[in-house]
C-alpha cells in the first residue's frame, strides 16, 4: 500500500465510501491523512464515578452493568444503561437507539465520554460517546478528539477510525520532502509527526504545531506551482515582437478626453515595456472598480496597432462586451482603428481587416483568424474559468510562441494573497481613482424608511436629473443567471412601475436578447431611462456616469466584493452619488458587514476586513472567483504565506542543491513538470 494509493485500498472502504469521500476532497490515502480536524473536543479528563459531578465533561471506564429499553412519559423511547468501576456505578440514558441493547453487552468493558447531567437526583450521562475494549487505544474517548468535517454518509466518527487505521498501517511511509536545515529554521515538526499531531494530539498546541506544519506545506505547493508556471512561460518567445512607437502612443494618450492618473501611466510604462520583450508579458492588472483599466489595456492595443499588430480583448459578458466595443471605437475613432465584435449573437464588424476583435468567449470558438494578435486582454479575468482563459491563448500561441497577455481584474486580492495566487503573473496596480470623483455616500436603509427613501429617489430625480440603478433582491448565489432570479427582477420591475409612477423605468437581465439589452442600455445610458431595474449579475464593468443613485435590494444578502462592484457602478461622474443598502433582516455579522461598506470606500480596506470577518477560504468571496480553496491554510495567515513564498523561491533559486526534494514532488504531481 502507497499514500498515493486510492482510499479504497484501505479495508473497509469501498467506491460507495470512495465516491462520498471525493466530496471531502478525498481521494488518496495521503488525503484521508490530510483531512483536518475542524475541532477537538477534550475528553482527557479520566474520572473515577464516584467522584463525578454535574457540569463536568470527562471520561470513566468501565463494564456494563446492564442495558435495558424504557419509555419515557410522552411515549418516547429511551436506551438505559448502568456502568460500573471499582469505586461506583452511573447511569447512561440515550434516546431512540434500540440497537444499543445489543451492542452493550452485559459485562462489556467500555470507556464512556461526555458531559455529565442530572438525571432524576443524580449524575449520569446523556448519549455520551462511548467504545468498547477499554484496554485498547482510545479513539472517540479519553483523550482530545478530532472532530471532522463530515458529507453525507460519513460521519466524523468513522472518519476517525479510518484515519486511525490509515495511519497505523501507513504511518512509517510519511516520509519527510522538506531538508532538515529548512526544517530546523522554521522550528517545524516533520511530516510524519505532523499527521500524528493533528489527529492524536495530546495537547492542544501540539495539534496547532502539526496543523501550522501541514498549513505551511499546502502553501508551498501553491506557491511552487506559480513559480513554475512562471518559469515555462518565460521558456516562450513571443509571437511578435512589437516595438513601442512612444511618439505615436502619446499622441494616443494626448487625445483621451482626460488626464491619466499616476498610476494609470506607470501601469501603461509597465505593460508597453514589457511588450517590446522576447518573452511574452504575463501580466495581472488589478484596480479597483473604476479605477480605469479600460484605457490602460487600450493604450496597449494601440501599441500593437501602430506596429500593424491586431489584439483581442475577452469580456465575460455580452452587455460588457458591447461596452467595450462602443468605448474603444470612440477613442480610436481619430485614428482609424477597425474594431470588430464577436459575440454569440455574431460579428458586427467595420470594413475592412479588423485591428481589435472585442468579444465574449465566443471568441474562443469564433473560426476568424489569430494570426496577426500581438496581445491578448481578458477582462475581469477572474469570470472566466482557467480553462476558458488558457483557449483563448492557446488559440493565438504557437508550440513555443505566445502572445502578449494581460489579464484585469477588479478584485482587491491583498498582496500576500495575490502573490500566491497570481504569482506567475506579474503585477501592475492601479492604486488610485480618476480625481474629481466625488466619494460615494453609503445608507443602510432598513424597511420602515423604504417609503421615505423611494419619496427622496424621486425628489433627486426631479431636482437633479440623476438617473438610478435598482439591483432586485438576490434570490440564489449562482454565477448564471436562475428562472427564479429573472422572475424576482420581472415583479421588482412592476412593483417599482407603480411606486414611481411618471417616471421612466427600465428592465434589464441576463436572459433578454442582445438587441433587447443593448436597447435598454443605450436608453439609459441616453438619460431616457429614469431608473433601471436590473439583476445582480450584470453587477461588472457596467460604465454609465450619469447614474449616481444605486439602491441594492436585500443587501445582507451579498457578499461584500459583490455589494462593492455594485456601488462601484456609481460616482462615476461629476455628481454627488448615494447607495442605498435596502435591508429585510440583517443578523448582526451581516450589519457589521454592511457598515463596513458604509465607512470605506476602499476595496482594498474591504477585502481585508473581509479576510477578518469571514471563516477561512472565504476571502472577499474567494469562492466566487475561483481560486483554490484551501484545505489546511487560511488565507488569513499572512505569516505562513510569506513564509512558504520565501522558501518556495528559495528552492526555485537552488533547484540543484535540492533534487531530491523535486524529484519527490514531481513523481507527487504535486507541481507540475
Ligand atoms: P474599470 O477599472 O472599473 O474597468 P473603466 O475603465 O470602466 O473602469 O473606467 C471608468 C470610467 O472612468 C470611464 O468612464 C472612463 O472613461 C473614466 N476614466 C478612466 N480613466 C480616467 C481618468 N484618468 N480620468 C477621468 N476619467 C477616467
Ligand atoms: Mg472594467
Amino acid at each position: 500500500m502507497k499514500l498515493t494509493d486510492t482510499v479504497t485500498k484501505i479495508p473497509s472502504i469501498g467506491p460507495s465510501y470512495e465516491a462520498r469521500l471525493q466530496n471531502l476532497d478525498i481521494y488518496t490515502i495521503e488525503d484521508l491523512l490530510l483531512h483536518p480536524p475542524s475541532r477537538y473536543i477534550d475528553f482527557r479528563k479520566v474520572s473515577n464515578i464516584s467522584e463525578i459531578k454535574v457540569g463536568e465533561t470527562l471520561t470513566v471506564r468501565g463494564k456494563v452493568d446492564f442495558v435495558k429499553n424504557q419509555f419515557t412519559k410522552t411515549g418516547r423511547k429511551m436506551q438505559i444503561a448502568s456502568v460500573s468501576d471499582d469505586t461506583g456505578s452511573v447511569v447512561c440514558a440515550w434516546f431512540n437507539q434500540p440497537y444499543l441493547t445489543r451492542t452493550l453487552r452485559k459485562g462489556a468493558k467500555i470507556s464512556l465520554s461526555g458531559k455529565i447531567e442530572k438525571f432524576g437526583y443524580k449524575p449520569a450521562f446523556f448519549s455520551p460517546d462511548f467504545e468498547l475494549g477499554v484496554d485498547a487505544t482510545n479513539l472517540h474517548t479519553g483523550r482530545l478528539v478530532p472532530v471532522y468535517p463530515q458529507t453525507e454518509g460519513v460521519t466524523s466518527k468513522w472518519l476517525r477510525t479510518k484515519i486511525m487505521l490509515a495511519h497505523k498501517k501507513m504511518k512509517d511511509e510519511i516520509n519527510e520532502f522538506l531538508p532538515g536545515n529548512t526544517l530546523n529554521s522554521l522550528g517545524f515538526p516533520s511530516y510524519q509527526e505532523a499527521i500524528e499531531l493533528m489527529h492524536f494530539p495530546e495537547k492542544l498546541n501540539g495539534a496547532e504545531r502539526g496543523r501550522k506544519r501541514l498549513a505551511f506545506n499546502e502553501l508551498l505547493m501553491l506557491n511552487l506551482r506559480s513559480l513554475y508556471k512562471k518559469i515555462q512561460w518565460r521558456k516562450r518567445h513571443t509571437k511578435h515582437t512589437i516595438e513601442v512607437d512612444d511618439e505615436k502612443v502619446g499622441e494616443f494618450i494626448n487625445s483621451l478626453p482626460f488626464e491619466l492618473t499616476e498610476s494609470q501611466s506607470r501601469s501603461i510604462d509597465e505593460i508597453l515595456s514589457d511588450m517590446t520583450k522576447k518573452v511574452p508579458m504575463n501580466r495581472l492588472l488589478e484596480g479597483d472598480v473604476g479605477s480605469g483599466k479600460t484605457v490602460v489595456a487600450a493604450a496597449g492595443v494601440f501599441a500593437c496597432f501602430v506596429r500593424g499588430y491586431q489584439s483581442v480583448i475577452m469580456a465575460p459578458t455580452q452587455i460588457l462586451a458591447q461596452q467595450h466595443y462602443k468605448t474603444l471605437k470612440n477613442i480610436f475613432e481619430k485614428f482609424k482603428l477597425r474594431v470588430f465584435l464577436i459575440t454569440s449573437e455574431g460579428i458586427e464588424r467595420d470594413i475592412g481587416t479588423p485591428d481589435v476583435f472585442v468579444g465574449t468567449h465566443a471568441l474562443i470558438h469564433n473560426k476568424v483568424d489569430f494570426d496577426k494578435v500581438g496581445l491578448v486582454v481578458i477582462d475581469e479575468q477572474h469570470r472566466f474559468g482557467v480553462e476558458q482563459r488558457a483557449h483563448l491563448t492557446k488559440k493565438v500561441r504557437g508550440k513555443l510562441t505566445a502572445p502578449h497577455v494581460l489579464t484585469m481584474t477588479a478584485t482587491p486580492i491583498p498582496r500576500t494573497v495575490a502573490l500566491t495566487v497570481y504569482g506567475d503573473l506579474d503585477l501592475s496596480v492601479l492604486s488610485e481613482l480618476p480625481k474629481g470623483r466625488k466619494p460615494i455616500n453609503t445608507l443602510i436603509v432598513s424597511e420602515r424608511k423604504r417609503n421615505s427613501a423611494y419619496k427622496w429617489i424621486k425628489s433627486q430625480i426631479r431636482e437633479r436629473r440623476v438617473q438610478v440603478f435598482v439591483i432586485c433582491p438576490l434570490i440564489e448565489q449562482s454565477q448564471a443567471e436562475t428562472m427564479k432570479q429573472v422572475k424576482s427582477a420581472k415583479s421588482e420591475y412592476e412593483k417599482l412601475t407603480g411606486v414611481f409612477k411618471g417616471f421612466r423605468v427600465g428592465l434589464l437581465h441576463g436572459r433578454q436578447k442582445a438587441e433587447e439589452k443593448n436597447e435598454v442600455l443605450s436608453k439609459f445610458k441616453d438619460n431616457k431611462l429614469h431608473i433601471l431595474v436590473s439583476t445582480p449579475v450584470v453587477e461588472v464593468g457596467i460604465d454609465i456616469p450619469n447614474a449616481s443613485i444605486m439602491v441594492i435590494e436585500t443587501a445582507e444578502r451579498f457578499g461584500l466584493a459583490q455589494l462593492h462592484q455594485l456601488r462601484g457602478r456609481v460616482g462615476r461622474g461629476d455628481q454627488k452619488s448615494y447607495c442605498l443598502l435596502f435591508t429585510e433582516n440583517a443578523g448582526r455579522q451581516a450589519k457589521t458587514r454592511l457598515s463596513a461598506l458604509e465607512k470605506t470606500l476602499s476595496g482594498f480596506e474591504l477585502a481585508e476586513l473581509d479576510l477578518k470577518l469571514r471563516g477561512p477560504g472565504d476571502v472577499f468571496g474567494v469562492k466566487q472567483h475561483g481560486f483554490e480553496k484551501l484545505k489546511i491554510a487560511n488565507w488569513n495567515d499572512t505569516k505562513l504565506l510569506n513564509i512558504s513564498r520565501d522558501t518556495a523561491e528559495e528552492f526555485i533559486r537552488n533547484k540543484k542543491k535540492y533534487r531530491s526534494l523535486f524529484d519527490y514532488l514531481e513523481t507527487r504531481r504535486m507541481i507540475a513538470n
